[in-house]
């Protein structure tokens, strides 16, 4: 990266931006796995041979699908969200301990992997490879017919099996490995993605349009990765 650096180029990396609540109307990582969970849990659902919600009809009951959903920070709230817009019962899991008061309030419990009609996963850790959550053995233990869709199959996956891009079958259970998601709904994350820049490119361009980089700025300065011939963010400064 040094030599571009010293070409003196100013760049910047938006997936570095601070996560405070400043920084929302900019923060892609947030628009783009928003619209992701909701993608996933789209597909999730299209793979799923049966119906979501509980149908009372006159040759009888449906009973609805059990939803599971592992990981609940901003991709995993929005599966949730759609999962229980379409009638399943949703239940959900995450390590941190702020997210089970949004589980909750979302209308998910804690509860175990067996017995699940659609898992979807979307476990990651920033800057590291995702964790395995789903062995293959815990695989097995699910019914036929049954449908995960690991969304974090491109970043270690979050399943043993998982494939980037493919299905793969495990005894009449699919395991979908999700690939760029966001590009599955382009319209719709575009439009987030460009807001998200017109809001960044506000901070560091004056209302007369010249460029003011502003490094007092928490999120500038947390953004700004090469500037003046040299690499200026502290996580990759030498
Ligand atoms: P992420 O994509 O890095 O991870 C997704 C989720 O996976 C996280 O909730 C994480 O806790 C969970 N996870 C990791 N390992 C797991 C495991 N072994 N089992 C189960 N779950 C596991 O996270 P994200 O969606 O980018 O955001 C995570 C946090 O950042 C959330 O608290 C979110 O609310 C917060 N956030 C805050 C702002 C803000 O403006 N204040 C903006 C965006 C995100």
């Amino acid at each position: 990266m040094s030599w571009r650096a010293s070409a003196g180029v100013t760049a910047f990396a938006l997936e570095l931006l601070p996560r405070t609540t400043r920084g929302q109307a900019m923060d892609v990582l947030s628009s783009q796995a928003n619209l992701a969970g909701y993608r996933a849990m789209v597909d999730a659902m299209a793979a799923y041979a049966r119906v979501l919600p509980m149908m009372m009809t006159a040759a009888g009951t449906v009973t609805p699908a059990k939803v599971f959903v592992v990981g609940a920070g901003v991709a995993g709230l929005q599966a949730i969200a759609t999962a229980r817009r379409m009638g399943a019962v949703v239940s959900a899991t995450d390590v941190r301990p702020a997210a089970k008061e949004e589980i909750e309030s979302l209308g998910g419990k804690f509860e175990h992997l067996k017995g699940q009609d659609i898992v979807v996963t979307t476990a990651q850790i920033p800057g590291r490879k995702a964790p395995r959550i789903v062995t293959a053995e815990m695989v097995r233990s699910m019914k036929a017919g049954a449908v995960i869709l690991d969304m974090a199959a491109e970043s270690g996956g979050n399943v043993e099996g998982s494939q980037p891009g493919e299905t793969v079958d495990v005894n009449g259970v699919a395991i979908i490995g999700a690939r760029n998601l966001p590009a599955r709904l382009a319209p719709a994350t575009s439009i987030l993605y460009a807001k998200n820049l017109h809001n960044f490119v506000q901070l560091i361009v004056t209302k007369e349009g010249t460029l003011k980089i502003d490094t007092g700025d928490d999120l500038v300065a947390g953004t700004l990765l090469t500037h003046e011939g040299k690499i200026v963010h502290p996580n990759f400064a030498s």
